[in-house]
């Protein structure tokens, strides 16, 4: 005769198939192995140790190697992953940020204390720091010339529509102005070595800024994650009157398609290789001589294939200068960009980051630039022309391969 032990085992296997229970409770990844017998949701491995942090709300097992009672399992039976979060996640706010498996440790974990401990989206109170559309605070900032992080004074207010921070703390002008409407945040733990590191980009002048910025406090860093949600978000429904939630909520933070280091020449073919910092963001690639520079020192839009863009492993016949073997060739309607590649898997990994957006077809709004005759998506060019664009809207005001300010090719 089977033990009690196993009996309820094999009841909390036979639970998992369960509606909501197949997927864990907090960052959807398939096939949970874990259990909090408190709360009475299924989680994978990654989050049970994110649940053992807040040990005084969520007590974990696991399935297959710990012990069970049977009235335990009988708790786990009565919740279940789709109750506790129509408890728990009673009334996230749209522009929430809600973590996957994918995403890093900081978002996760806050995810969950967020979630369970401080029960911010069962109290709308709660979720003042990133709802009232004004947040003030310091934040060390990486300087520009000497890499040190130094304490500065930001303020987010959508009623201004800006992000700013200044240098000195009595200091009554701003040292930079970021606009809203052409604000990115996303969290960069490896690039910054810090694993509360974000990296916050702007267009100034249509080119592109970056400033790098960190909080001791995992909170405090979500919570202005999220607040710039919240002001971008509300800036867009403001733009966009017709457009609907999930038109909108991809717009307002977004994780760069890929990043890494290649090997590019200039116009000519003939300057030589020089290794330097790629980032692919959405349709715009950039390069920087550093990873936490402040400016890129070129852009290129990477237009579709229905307009003559193409990608091809390899480079032309005659190329040289290069070191690293593994060529990119990328084709636009003006010229070839050529670029090399340490090992084959970044070649690889590069040349299907290029391929998601040729392979996508330009949406009517990247085209707002060329069109003049008034169609449905005419508030949108109305908005790409005053500035108040959203990034890949400014882009598309000249659409050929071409953006940065000072260079009128991707140089050297
Ligand atoms: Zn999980």
């Amino acid at each position: 005769m089977a033990s009690d032990q196993e009996q309820n085992g094999k009841r909390l296997i036979q639970l998992l198939e369960k509606p909501g229970n197949g997927n864990c409770a907090d960052c959807g990844a398939a096939d949970p192995e874990w259990v909090s017998y408190t709360l009475g949701v299924f989680v994978c491995h990654s989050c049970s140790g994110l649940h053992r942090n807040i040990a005084q709300i969520s007590k974990v097992k696991s399935i297959l190697l710990d012990p069970w009672s049977s009235s335990q399992v009988e708790f786990v039976d009565s919740v279940g992953n789709d109750a506790a979060n129509a408890k728990y996640e009673q009334i996230v706010p749209a522009f929430f940020y809600r973590p996957t498996y994918k995403d890093c440790l900081l978002l996760r974990e806050q995810w969950i204390r967020a979630k369970y401990e401080r029960k911010e989206f069962m109290y709308v109170e709660r979720q003042e720091p990133y709802s009232a559309g004004y947040r003030e605070g310091f934040l060390w900032k990486r300087g520009r010339d000497n890499g040190q992080f130094l304490s500065r004074k930001f303020i987010l207010t959508e009623r201004e529509g800006v992000l700013k921070y200044f240098n000195k703390h009595d200091a009554r002008e701003p040292k930079a102005i970021m606009k809203i409407s052409t604000l990115n945040a996303s969290f960069q733990p490896e690039k910054l070595c810090n694993p509360h590191g974000m990296q916050i980009t702007y267009l100034k002048d249509n080119s592109t800024r970056n400033i790098f910025i960190y909080h001791e406090d995992g909170k405090e860093m979500v919570d202005w994650f999220n607040a710039i949600r919240a002001a971008r978000f509300h800036y867009l429904q403001v733009a966009f009157p017709g457009a609907s939630h999930s038109e909108l909520l991809p717009k307002l933070t977004r994780s760069y398609i890929k990043e890494g280091f290649m090997e590019k020449t200039g116009p000519k073919h003939t300057e030589g290789f020089k290794k330097r910092w790629f980032t692919m963001d959405d349709r715009r690639l950039m390069y920087f001589k550093d990873p936490l520079d402040a400016y890129a020192r070129g852009e290129v839009f990477i237009g579709s294939k229905e307009n003559s863009y193409t990608v091809l492993p390899g480079l032309p016949g005659n190329t040289q200068g290069y070191r690293w073997q593994f060529g990119i060739t990328i084709v636009t309607p003006d010229r070839k960009f050529l670029f090399a590649c340490e090992t084959e898997k970044d070649q690889k990994d590069w040349i299907s980051a290029f391929q998601t957006v040729i392979d996508r077809p330009m949406l009517p709004q990247e085209y707002a630039g060329k069109l003049n005759t008034k169609s449905s998506f005419n508030s949108l060019i109305s908005i790409a022309e005053s500035d108040l664009s959203l990034p890949f809207v400014a882009l598309s005001l000249q659409w050929r391969p071409i953006l940065s300010t000072n260079h009128n090719r991707l140089s050297v």
